[in-house]
């Protein structure tokens, strides 16, 4: 990039408020990277727009210099791709943070995209409606993110993905052009849908910049059943038991590790007696007694079929959300060992011979990384965290993990799977796409990128170079 930042900055306070420019050292470093961590940010600047005209006059402004700009929303991502490291100029959404309106008919809400996930959660409470997208960090991310991200999370068993709830969006292409996608529609056949080509793009290809979001009705009477398992092939035979007589809303797993990792950091008290090789936490409605029926005639099932060894169910809602800390607590209970992220998945019918390779593969490497599995199995997806030892250098532990990565996507490949579940690509997988997509699709997907920015100034180097 040719310009300095005081030509860009000048350039950019004729379009936007002075005040909305930030580069304090400060701002640069928190607004410069996610959670990723993945390395040290340095973009040049900051900018706050407030209104769809600003966003597509800073695009005008990066296509007319030359520069590249980094779309951010919550920056909770997981691959790095909110992460500006080569002087790029960071979007930030935090102040198009408007909830603009609702149709109570159409169960439709409107809003900009920076509305913090959590946020469009209570709007949606607050009508009596449900906004199904949940993660660990709902609290943070923004609207936005989860769009260009596809966020998944603990109910995309029961309700699917971010993609499933979005009915139109409005977004600012590369080209500094504004396109209304499918306008809130729920039937629309009039040829491609570019909505779905920007949901999950991760900022290379344009700015979301306003979304129509569908609610649904909440959930009724919510229990959760936590279960200790001895091996990890029973997870999977306990969800087939569990599915055949409830329609479940989330099934998550994790192993001992993850389980001992969030006694100690979130510092809970263990609900067994001892600590299990896995555990599976399943959560359903529970509004009649058909339900609690079926629910404690599944889990004596599994204990009779030496799946399950033990079970601790909830009674209130407080306790329901107890026991999905152990589950919820693990991403931050880890977050200190600088965590080597993997987020795989395979077809559901395959994640027992695909965990039973995995449990073999990981076994063959250095003893003392650590590593802590958990996931949503009940879509196939398993979050693999590899722990740095306390002795070992940190480029070391990161040479040691991409060779296991490696394997790991070796193994993805073989089953079908993906090498990102929900995470995404960002910087942190951008090498491996190819694993899970074929040279003929990356030729095409190239392709798209041209056709929206052509002059590679949206999130460059994420995703997939042109
Ligand atoms: C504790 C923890 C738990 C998590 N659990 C889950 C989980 O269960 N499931 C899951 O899917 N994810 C999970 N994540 C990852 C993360 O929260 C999601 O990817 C989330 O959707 C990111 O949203 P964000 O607003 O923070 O986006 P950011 O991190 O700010 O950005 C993510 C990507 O979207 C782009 N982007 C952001 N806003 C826009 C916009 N308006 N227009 C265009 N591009 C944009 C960025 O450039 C970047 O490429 C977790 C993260 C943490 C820290």
């Amino acid at each position: 990039m040719s310009w300095t930042t005081k030509e860009i900055v000048d350039q950019l306070a004729k379009v936007v408020e002075p005040s909305r420019i930030k580069i304090g050292a400060d701002d640069l470093q928190f607004y410069g990277n996610d959670w990723s961590n993945l390395s040290k940010p340095n973009p040049c600047a900051i900018v706050f727009p407030t209104s769809i005209k600003e966003v597509q006059a800073i695009v005008g402004l990066a296509n007319k210099l030359n520069f590249p700009l980094v779309p951010s929303g919550g920056r909770t991502g997981l691959s790095g791709g909110a992460l500006a490291k080569d002087r790029e100029l960071v979007v930030s959404f935090d102040l198009m943070n408007k909830i603009l309106g609702f149709n109570k008919s159409d169960a439709l809400v409107s809003c900009q995209p920076g509305v913090v996930t959590q946020v469009l959660k209570d709007f949606a409470e607050s009508k009596g409606l449900f906004y199904p997208v949940d993660f660990a960090s709902v609290g943070s991310s923004q609207v936005g993110g989860n769009a260009a991200t596809n966020a998944g999370g603990v109910n995309v068993l029961r309700y699917g993905m971010t993609r499933d709830w979005i009915e139109g969006i409005k977004v600012v292409t590369g080209m500094g052009e504004l396109l209304e996608l499918n306008r809130g529609l729920k039937k629309n056949a009039t040829g491609f849908d570019f909505r779905h080509l920007f949901i999950g793009s991760e900022g290379t290809l344009g700015l979301i910049v306003e979304l129509v979001v569908e609610l649904t009705n909440p959930p009724k009477d919510l229990n959760v059943m936590l279960m200790g398992l001895k091996s990890i092939e029973h997870t999977t035979q306990v969800l087939a038991v569990f599915k055949e007589k409830l329609d479940l809303t989330a099934f998550e797993f994790f192993s001992d590790i993850a389980m001992k990792k969030v006694l100690e950091g979130k510092k809970l008290r263990n609900p067994f007696d001892h600590i299990f090789p896995f555990y599976v936490l399943a959560e359903f409605e529970s509004y009649s007694e058909v339900q609690l029926n079926a629910a404690s005639e599944s889990f004596e099932r599994c204990i009779d079929f030496g799946y399950a060894v033990e079970g601790v169910v909830s009674q209130n809602q407080r306790q329901a959300r107890e026991l999905w800390e152990f589950r919820e607590g693990i991403t931050e209970s880890i977050a200190s060992y600088e965590p080597f992220k993997s987020d795989v998945s395979c077809r559901i019918s395959q994640t027992p011979a695909f965990l039973c390779n995995l449990e073999e593969i990981l076994n063959g490497f250095d003893p003392k990384i650590e590593a802590v599995l958990f996931g949503h199995l009940g879509d196939g997806n398993i979050h693999i965290n590899l722990l740095k030892p306390t002795k070992m250098d940190s480029e070391e532990f990161r040479e040691v993990c991409k060779i296991i990565s490696e394997s790991i996507f070796n193994l993805v490949k073989s089953f079908g799977g993906s090498i990102s579940a929900e995470h995404g690509i960002g910087l942190t997988k951008k090498p491996y796409l190819n694993y899970s997509r074929s040279e003929v699709e990356l030729d095409y997907m190239r392709g798209v990128k041209r056709l929206f920015d052509p002059n590679n100034i949206m999130n460059p180097g994420k995703l997939i170079d042109i």
